[in-house]
């Protein structure tokens, strides 16, 4: 689970050189900016990351202006990617003061819950949400990507890795165990209906044929994209999928990446786009964030979300970069 408000430690406290009132707070990875002076270097904190969903209480009244939203029923704020003053601010910082009993937090532990914090999500298209068959099947791994910024950077280094793009669409899952035919969307086994849009792919794709050839017990997991699926930066006008995994469901593990991408080939299944297959991370983080930029390999006029880094000798060591230019550019 991601943490959305969690017990940090000001790692760095930068000037702003733009601006004489404000200050920059590194977090880990995260750079926030906030009055000047406000804390200083060790300090413990409450961390809010981007896409955090604040209640609306008067103590957040000042994010009114940038982050109103409504979720469903639901008010509140959304913390988002923005540049301040021509620095990028990510997040939000709370002092911990405002937690009964701030002394008895652990640095890391998460506190969202106290505060009321849930994860913001955008309205789903009613193509894309269908109708329910049941849970996500307990036997598959759901797909998710931990943000290199929560990473120990220095830990990553010890590998070389495969680069893959990152694809802004809706994570789809397509198994078959024992005979049974399934479609899952990121949380949720779908019914085959009319008008649902990871149906509609399986189908086009053949999907359950091609599994049955493998004579094994496989889910496919990729990324939906295309029309009316999230912004469609990529412009196409169907729907496709792109696989990134495939996971064994008897031998309980995934294929490599090779693997994988030999799969792709051999059954016509496409794949993300591979950027590199020996990367090594630069000394910084803030280089392998420039990194995450750069055209997408699907549509060469858009900016590409991100990156997903597998590492080539350890495949259960893999996170996500994504660029601050595509966070910023997000409404
Ligand atoms: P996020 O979209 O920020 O929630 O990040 C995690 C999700 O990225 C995964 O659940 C996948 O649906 C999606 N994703 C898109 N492209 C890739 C890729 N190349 N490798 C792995 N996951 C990907
Ligand atoms: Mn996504």
């Amino acid at each position: 689970m991601r943490k959305l408000a969690s017990i940090r430690k000001i790692s760095k406290v930068l000037l702003h050189s733009n601006a004489e009132k404000l200050g920059i707070y590194i977090i880990e990875g995260w750079q926030v900016i906030d009055q000047k002076d406000r804390y200083k270097e060790g300090d413990t904190i409450i961390y809010c990351e981007i896409d955090s969903f604040l209640p609306v209480k008067p103590e957040f009244e000042f994010l009114r202006k940038t982050s109103y939203r409504k979720m469903g029923v639901l008010e509140g704020f959304r913390l988002r990617t923005i540049r301040l003053r021509g620095e990028l601010s990510q997040g939000l910082i709370i002092p911990i003061e405002v937690l009964n009993n701030h002394d008895h937090y652990a640095v890391g532990e998460d506190v969202s819950e106290h505060l009321d914090i849930i994860k913001y999500e955008p309205p789903i298209p009613e193509h894309l949400s269908g109708e329910v068959l049941g849970p996500f099947p307990g036997y598959i791994p759901k797909t998710d990507e931990e943000r290199v910024q929560n990473l120990d950077y220095e830990d990553l280094k010890a590998h070389t890795y495969y680069v893959t793009e990152k694809l802004d669409g809706s994570s789809c899952t397509i198994f078959l165990t024992d005979g049974h035919f399934g479609v899952c969307s990121r949380n949720l086994e779908l019914k085959e209906t009319d008008g649902n849009s990871y149906w509609g792919v399986a189908r086009r794709m053949n999907l359950e044929e091609i599994l049955k050839k493998t004579g094994r017990n496989l889910a496919l997991q990729g990324e939906l994209i295309g029309f009316r699926i999230q912004a469609n930066i990529y412009q196409v006008n169907h729907t496709e999928f792109r696989m990134f995994k495939v996971y064994d469901i008897d031998q309980k593990k995934y294929f490599t990446i090779p693997e994988m991408y030999q799969f792709g080939a051999m059954y016509n299944i496409p794949v993300v786009p591979l950027i590199d297959s020996e990367y090594v991370l630069p000394t910084d983080i803030e280089a392998v964030l420039k990194y995450a930029e750069g055209p997408s390999l699907l549509n060469e006029k858009a900016g590409r979300e991100g990156i997903v880094l597998f590492a080539a000798t350890n495949p259960t060591a893999h996170f996500k970069v994504i660029s601050n230019s595509f966070l910023e550019g997000e409404d």
